[in-house]
């Protein structure tokens, strides 16, 4: 970048349409407050670094390297590293899902899944559907492809498979939906998870109406409450037309670390050879260095244990906030309660902007995301999202005291 530019950059160069005035994430332009001495953050969806297994993981990296420095640091397979793709079918057979290895591709996050099957299945114009409100990074990837973007009601259960139905029977034939994204265990952001009963309805109304149904699931281990629920895709093993309909994202983001950049797709597989295509042009492979560490840390039988501290962590950071809330703001904001994952869905009292009151919040050193970066339109601006996997529970009680002064600071 020179800096005698004399262009106007955004008029001169000539950009793909969903390119000529991008938004960047809302939440990501939240971020330059993040640094400021003794902000407390309720508002990213980062998973606490006091956390992390930082020994195991850093014995897993030595161990990889030591193992086979060459494997490290040479390209690797598109699809992944099989030792890896092996670990990671295993791990989904312990959330129900049977899988062979040749059917995991590994992605560079689940966020690189997503893209990939965007640029296999959306053309601009395409109609998608999402759930609403949603993962503001699923809207930002859908708009970006250029997709003809329809949201689906979502209420305290996640997505309402009957309203959907419906909404399905009043559309053009013309704007027929290629692909329906959705988070049904602990959601992004609301934290809803869909009951079994409706993921079968979907998983029935995605291969009757043939859409590709895609199930985010970063959260799904993260359950610290209630009674666990299975995976869209194990569920799907019972229904056989809708297996060939479901495409599984997953991730080591919120369980070992979003650093890795290590995701997972499993995908039917005429859809999978079009993402691994997809995926030579898009990073050749997925650091195997990242791969062959996530590979030993898997194998080293670890995770079990981290999971259960680190779901203990959250369930304790939850109650901390739900208590917080009812204590010190019982008149200012109402939210629901979830059973697992890093959010809490809120919203403020007698119509107020989240957007506007999150100023007030910033000047009191604390911060959320308001509700609206999930909506691609209609956007409820009482809504809020909380999150409580970062902050400890003593942080997590004082930035509610912060966040009640600067609802009160009117
Ligand atoms: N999906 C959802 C619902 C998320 O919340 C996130 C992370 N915020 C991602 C995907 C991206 O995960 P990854 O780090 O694996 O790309």
């Amino acid at each position: 970048m020179t800096s005698a530019a004399t262009l106007d950059a955004d008029d001169a160069y000539p950009f793909a349409e969903p390119f000529r005035s991008p938004q960047g994430s809302p939440i990501r332009e939240l971020f330059k407050y993040l640094g400021r001495p003794g902000m407390i953050s309720f508002a990213g969806g980062y998973p606490s670094k006091d956390l992390f297994d930082r020994q195991g993981f850093g014995r897993a990296l030595e161990a990889a390297y030591q193992a086979d420095p060459a494997a490290c640091l040479q390209y690797g397979d598109t699809a992944g590293v099989p030792a890896l793709r092996r670990s990671l079918a295993r791990l989904m057979a312990g959330r129900g899902v049977r899988c062979e290895t040749d059917d995991v591709i590994v992605t560079t996050g689940s966020q690189q899944g997503f893209d990939l099957l965007l640029r296999t299945l959306i053309a601009p114009g395409d109609t998608a559907l999402i759930e609403q409100p949603a993962y503001s990074a699923a809207i930002q990837a859908l708009r970006l492809a250029g997709a003809n973007i329809l949201t689906v009601r979502t209420d305290a259960h996640g997505i309402d498979v009957d309203a959907l139905r419906a909404q399905l029977d009043a559309l053009p034939a013309a704007t027929r939906p290629k692909l329906l994204y959705t988070v049904p265990t602990f959601a992004n952001p609301t934290g809803a998870t869909m009951p079994q009963a409706r993921r079968e309805a979907l998983a029935r109304l995605a291969a009757e109406r043939r859409f590709v149904l895609v199930e985010d699931d970063p959260y799904g281990e993260l359950r610290f409450s209630g009674t666990p629920v299975p995976p869209i895709l194990a569920l799907a093993a019972t229904i056989p037309e809708a297996r060939d309909w479901i495409v599984y994202l997953g991730s080591l983001s919120k369980i070992v670390a979003p650093g890795v950049r290590i995701g997972w797709a499993l995908a039917p597989a005429a859809i999978a050879r079009r993402m691994i295509v997809a995926k030579q042009t898009s990073d050749l492979c997925t650091a195997p260095l990242a791969q062959e560490a996530v590979r030993h840390y898997l194998d080293s039988g670890r995770l079990a244990e981290h999971l259960g501290t680190i779901v203990d962590a959250y369930r304790k950071r939850c109650e901390a906030l739900l208590n917080a809330l009812r204590n010190f703001v019982p008149d200012e904001i109402e939210f629901a309660a979830p059973e697992g994952g890093m959010f809490v869905w809120a919203r403020l009292a007698g119509g107020r902007d989240a957007s506007e009151t999150v100023k007030r919040a910033i000047e009191q050193n604390v911060m959320y995301v308001p509700g609206a970066a999930f909506f691609v339109r209609d956007a409820d601006a009482s809504s809020l999202r909380l999150s409580f996997a970062a902050p400890t529970e003593a942080e997590v009680f004082e930035g509610v005291l912060r966040l009640a002064k600067a609802l009160q600071s009117r």
